[in-house]
């Protein structure tokens, strides 16, 4: 076990009250500067946009640790204790630097995007205006785009803009080492946004810290593990995978999500490529895996060794057996092992990572009932039962919970008066499906600036136990009777210990008094027709009263008429720009009606890159249903956040 100091007898994460991730940096650049032997790679940024075969920045530790000086020095020269920093920077070194060198100098980090990602520019304002930022922190190449952003506004309430590859190392002198304690807050993690605008969950030190080492220890990670990662840095599995590095002392190779879209053969070379350490690590959602089997196979002639790889995190989005089962095939004669890909649970709340399967384990893929799934009850069935049961929907196993973290399944107690969630539950048994509730020191304290959606959020109780089974009580520590527990807004089970997602709360589709998962939806609506573009279809609820004139069918809907239809929109897939609308959607009912015993009432094609994403990618339902009902969907209003898939 790695960080066995910050252990206590029974396995617990104890992370003393002055302990912040300033020290586990400091450590490692002292460690460097005092012995060349420890002054290894930290990070390494292979840049395609100025060559094919990518440019190398690499950054050692003591250099890291001069920059981080530098840089902070200036901060602490233009800021107070409280101040938040931004980081509007693109991929890169600089990003990296900017982002320790603001939790070095004491403040609040916010790690942001580079405004000149197109697309962005709605949510960049809101998340900016949130946070409030006294700083920003970007690179020359970047500054003008970042002072356009902000010339609207009176010179007094713009943020002063600093470009960090502009500071000279002499200021590092000037750095002092600030006065901050475990439970002061290092940075905001911005949600994705995929069902509302972004919030900026309040990551502590102890939080961050503590999510590391539970990172360590679920995937079975050493110091001498090396990265290599594409996700964006603001989205809270990409911040991780470089936080991992800085706290471990070890090293991680970063591109950028374009650079592995365009080519996903860049990121398959670079984790065969990493030799003399002990086991490769990555991360990515779950398209990146069928994308990468379909483009990433290296060339005829070229080499490529996958068998130093120990684990490949597949979370942030629901993971598919496809796309496991494309990524396993494709690269098992390359010594890809069966036990790489690691579904994972996680989210921005929870700092980021709540469970996975052990470092050893194959991922698990059960199959279960979807009537019985949509009443909320798993019956997994025999593999004799699977084999052309339409009824059969798999669900992959997001492994164990890591350890000094507690997830249990729970009813919520919903107010006879109101009808709204009073903030209570009862938890639940094994096979029963319910919301997550998370509990433990991981967790992040609130969303800032939002003190009643925090309380709703963070400050839950669980008012009923299971006498036997409960998963408050684990071997490293039981939750007491009052404590706070974060509502994840998903749903999912235990199955064999092993903890299920089946879907979010907010995006359940309910037509009749009856519950479809709309990923189950999506699934049927893809396979029905080859003209929908696989992984770009939303299906969500619309009341019948704001349904749009021309998916009436010419029924007469009264006004007050407010029941929920079932509208489903799809991307035409590569090749289908043309397809006849009329028979595609008829296929795409009919396959609906057939396997779910519901009436699609639209099937709306739009063309690609039309669905409204987050800015990792994520398909946003809510989203697309205001755009559906507001009109602007069908005005063929074209989305560019994220790099899209090439067609
Ligand atoms: P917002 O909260 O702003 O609507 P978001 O929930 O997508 O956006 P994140 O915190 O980045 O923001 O993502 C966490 C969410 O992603 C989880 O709550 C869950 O819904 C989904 N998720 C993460 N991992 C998985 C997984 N393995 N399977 C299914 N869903 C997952
Ligand atoms: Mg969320």
């Amino acid at each position: 076990m790695e960080f066995e100091q910050y252990h206590d007898a029974g396995g617990a994460i104890v992370i003393p009250d002055r302990t912040t991730l300033v020290d586990f940096v400091e450590a490692n650049v002292s460690a460097a500067r005092q012995d060349p032997a420890h002054d290894g790679l930290v990070y390494r940024y292979i840049d395609y946009s100025t060559s094919r075969d990518g440019e190398v920045h690499e950054l050692s530790w003591t250099r890291f640790g001069e920059r981080l000086n530098a840089i902070a020095a200036r901060l602490q020269q233009v800021a107070k204790p409280g101040d938040r920093v931004a980081i509007l920077a693109p991929q890169g070194l600089d990003y990296i630097v900017s982002f320790f060198a603001a939790i070095q100098a004491g403040l609040i980090a916010v790690p942001l995007f580079d405004p000149d990602e197109p697309g962005h520019h709605d949510r960049l304002h809101a998340v900016l205006g949130d946070c409030a930022p006294a700083v920003i922190l970007t690179s020359t190449e970047s500054a003008a785009g970042v002072r356009k952003l902000f010339r609207e506004l009176p010179a007094r309430e713009r943020p002063r803009t600093v470009a960090v590859d502009a500071i000279p190392d002499e200021l590092g002198t000037g750095w002092s080492r600030p006065d901050l304690g475990a439970d002061d807050i290092a940075y905001l993690q911005y949600t994705s946004g995929s069902t509302r605008v972004p919030a900026g969950v309040e990551i502590t030190h102890r939080n961050v810290v503590t999510n590391v080492m539970q990172l360590f220890d679920g995937l079975g990670l050493t110091r001498a593990s090396r990265g290599v990662t594409w996700l964006p840095l603001f989205h809270d599995m990409g911040l991780l995978t470089v936080i991992l590095p800085a706290m471990g002392g070890a090293t991680i190779t970063v591109m950028s999500p374009r650079a592995f879209v365009q080519r996903p053969g860049r990121w398959v070379t670079q984790l065969g490529a990493q030799s003399g350490c002990d086991g490769v690590f990555a991360a990515a959602p779950n398209f990146a895996f069928e994308h990468a089997a379909r483009r990433g196979l290296p060339k005829e002639g070229e080499t490529l060794d996958l068998s130093g790889v120990t684990s490949i995190i597949n979370g942030s989005e629901p993971v598919t057996p496809a796309s496991m089962r494309a990524f396993n095939e494709a690269f098992a004669p390359y010594g890809l092992e069966p036990t790489v890909i690691k579904p994972s649970y996680g989210m921005a709340e929870a700092t980021l990572f709540v469970s996975s399967p052990r470092r050893d384990d194959e991922a698990i893929v059960i199959h279960v009932d979807r009537s019985d799934l949509n009443r909320g009850v798993i019956t997994v069935l025999d593999p004799s039962q699977v084999e052309g049961n339409e009824d059969a929907i798999p669900q992959v196993a997001c492994g164990y919970v890591a350890p000094s973290q507690w997830a249990t399944i729970v009813e919520a107690n919903i107010d006879e008066a109101t009808g709204e969630h009073d903030g209570t539950g009862r938890e639940l048994p094994e096979g029963r499906v319910g919301e997550i509730w998370l509990h433990g020191t991981n967790v992040g304290r609130a969303y800032w600036g939002r003190p009643e959606e925090s309380e709703a959020t963070f400050g839950n109780r669980l008012v009923e136990r299971l006498e036997e089974g409960s998963k408050t009580v684990r071997e490293f520590g039981t939750v007491p009777e009052d404590a706070r527990w974060l509502r994840t807004g998903d749903y999912g089970a235990y199955v064999d210990g092993q903890l299920y997602i089946t879907g979010r709360v907010k995006d359940l589709v309910i037509v009749a008094g009856r519950n479809h998962y709309p990923q189950d939806l999506e699934n049927t609506a893809q396979s029905a027709s080859d003209a929908l573009r696989p992984g770009f279809v939303a299906a969500f609820s619309v009341p019948a009263n704001q349904l749009p004139i021309d998916a009436r069918n010419g029924a007469d809907i009264a006004a007050d008429d407010s029941s929920e239809t079932l509208v489903v929109v799809a991307e035409r897939a590569p090749g289908a720009g043309k397809a006849d609308p009329g028979p595609v959607a008829d296929a795409v009912r009919s396959a609906i009606s057939a396997r779910h015993g519901v009436t699609a009432q639209d099937v709306l094609l739009v063309p690609a890159g039309s669905i409204p994403r987050t800015s990792s990618g994520k398909i946003a339902r809510r989203a697309c249903k205001a755009a559906y009902v507001d009109g602007t969907l069908r005005g063929g209003y074209q989305q560019t956040a994220f790099p899209d898939l090439p067609a």
